[in-house]
Parts: C-alpha cells; sequence; structure tokens
C-alpha cells in the first residue's frame, strides 16, 4: 500500500498513476483531547486502517498523481533520528573533503552513535528546500527512511522489522560547518520525505534497494542500501536501546557517497527501488 498526504489535511492511496483520496478512513480513528498523544496516530493504527482505506479507495474520485502536491507522508513524527556515515565510501569521501569534514573528527559511526534532527525540519517534496544560509556550503543527502509503526523499546535485531510501518525517500539536506549536527541539519526544510510511505509488506528486505539521485539531471548518489555499514534492524536496535521509538518516529539511515553543494533554483530527482521517485526544488529562504 502506497500512501500520501495532500493539502488539506487529505490521506490518499496512489494507485499507479492516480490518488484515490482515502480521507473518510480517517473517521474510525478514535478523537483525541489535550494533552494530545506526541506520537503519530495514523501511522499507529495503520494495521487496523488498512481494510477501511482499501474500501474507501472503491468509491473514491482518481486524482492525476502529478496534480496532487505531496507532503510529507509523516504527519505527526516524534522524532528523526538519523544514522551519520553510514556507508564506507562516504565515510572515505568526508575524511577526504576538508569543506565536508570541517576539521570535524569524522569517526566510524559506532563510536559517533546517532543524532537527532528536530521535526520542524520536516516538509514533503511540493513544499522543496529553502536554503538559510545560501554563503554556506549545504549539501544533498539521500537516505532510505524507515517509519516506526510499533512502540519500540531495547528491541533485538530479529524482532526490528516487526516494529516497521512503512519507508519512504528522505533527504537529510546539511549545511557543512564546525557545530553540531543536529544544528546543521534541522534548518525548516532540511528534512524531506516522500513521496509516500510504502507499507513494509511490499518492501520485504530493506537491504539491497538501489538509491538514485541526480541534480539538473545530472547523477550524484548511485548506491544500494545492501552497503550500510549497520542495517535497518541493527540501527533500530541501538537506537531502541537508548530512546523509545514510537509510531511515526522517522529513521533515516545514512547517506552514500557522492555528496555535494545544492543552490536555489536547483532541481532534485531521487528514486528508491520498491519505493518511487520524488523531485523536489530548492529556493532561497
Ligand atoms: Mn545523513
Amino acid at each position: 500500500m502506497r500512501l500520501c498526504r495532500f493539502p488539506d489535511q487529505r490521506i490518499g492511496l496512489v494507485d499507479g498513476e492516480h490518488v484515490r483520496d482515502v480521507t473518510a478512513a480517517l473517521a474510525s480513528l478514535s478523537a483525541q483531547r489535550y494533552p494530545f498523544p506526541a506520537h503519530d496516530v495514523f501511522i499507529e493504527n495503520l494495521p487496523g486502517l488498512r481494510a477501511v482505506i482499501a474500501d474507501a479507495a472503491q468509491s473514491a474520485p482518481a486524482l492525476p498523481l502529478d496534480e496532487v502536491r505531496l507532503q510529507s507522508p509523516v504527519a505527526n513524527a516524534g522524532k528523526v533520528v538519523a544514522a551519520p556515515v553510514n556507508y564506507k565510501k562516504h565515510l572515505d569521501e568526508a575524511r577526504a573533503d576538508a569543506e565536508i569534514h570541517h576539521q570535524n573528527r569524522i569517526a566510524e559511526i559506532q563510536n559517533v552513535g546517532l543524532f537527532l534532527k528536530a521535526t520542524s525540519s520536516i516538509v514533503g517534496p511540493a513544499d522543496g528546500i529553502a536554503v538559510r544560509h545560501p554563503d554556506r556550503r549545504t549539501d544533498h543527502e539521500i537516505e532510505l527512511a524507515a517509519i516506526i509503526g510499533r512502540r519500540a523499546d531495547r528491541v533485538s535485531r530479529k524482532d526490528a522489522l516487526d516494529h516497521v510501518a512503512g519507508y519512504c525517500i528522505g533527504f537529510d539536506i546539511t549545511v557543512r560547518g564546525p557545530e553540531e549536527r543536529s544544528l546543521r541539519k534541522s534548518i525548516d526544510s532540511y528534512t524531506v520525505l516522500g513521496p509516500w510511505l510504502v507499507t513494509a509488506d511490499e518492501i520485504g528486505n530493506p537491504s539491497g534497494l538501489d538509491l538514485h539521485l541526480s541534480v539538473n539531471g545530472e547523477t550524484r548518489q548511485k548506491a544500494n542500501t545492501r552497503d550500510l555499514l549497520i542495517d535497518v534492524p541493527a540501527l533500530i536496535e541501538w537506537a531502541s536501546s537508548y530512546y523509545t521509538l514510537m509510531p511515526g518516529d522517522v529513521l533515516l539511515t545514512g547517506t552514500p557517497e557522492g555528496v555535494g553543494p545544492i543552490r536555489p533554483g536547483d532541481v532534485l530527482d531521487a528514486t528508491i527501488e520498491k519505493i518511487g521517485h520524488m523531485r523536489v526544488a530548492v529556493r532561497a529562504a
């Protein structure tokens, strides 16, 4: 199942080149009162909603996909957990390029640990990326994003994938510089999620997926998730050994080699196998 979000608070089931508006399925969620849950209630309830969504799609009009403004498929992420330098060749390029490492010690991920990005940085492909510090180098990073579906507190690698609702393409846009990653990567619009959430059953094993990113038609990043140093189940085991992962939490699994600068006016095209393609425009903030 491929689920998207679009204005105004609509949920869509992606069906080939069309989107079926299945927002009516949200009516079966229980009403929430203050203090509202700090996680994503739609994603939490997705297992039970699937039949309702499929039903609603039967009678929903088909909107042309290319006319739908795709927003982040996750509305209420509680946190964005991200893996730094999780591909060997990206580790090598980061260590070799002073503009990337900025005298920061680029250590292996096992020593650095994971970092968190502000959820206020999340946007969808139609929102685009708004560059805030045009005087500084700002880079693209394409990453496989796993969306947590079930509360995960100290789960083992063996059980980890049972806690994933689905996957999408993620951009971890980054200002290069000496500051902490959480500052440089948390600027508004610097976490792009899209084009939709593909439920985990359609992906199966998240290792072995081709990733591709081009800027203005020129290939920049081309890799495969089988080359992750720490794979998705191990990332979930590791993250959940420190904090509980909740439905809607986003896990950015790290970017492969080929990172490079983006500027206002650029157009990014990203594809991940079994997920799809998204186009994202870059503008000045
Ligand atoms: Mn990254």
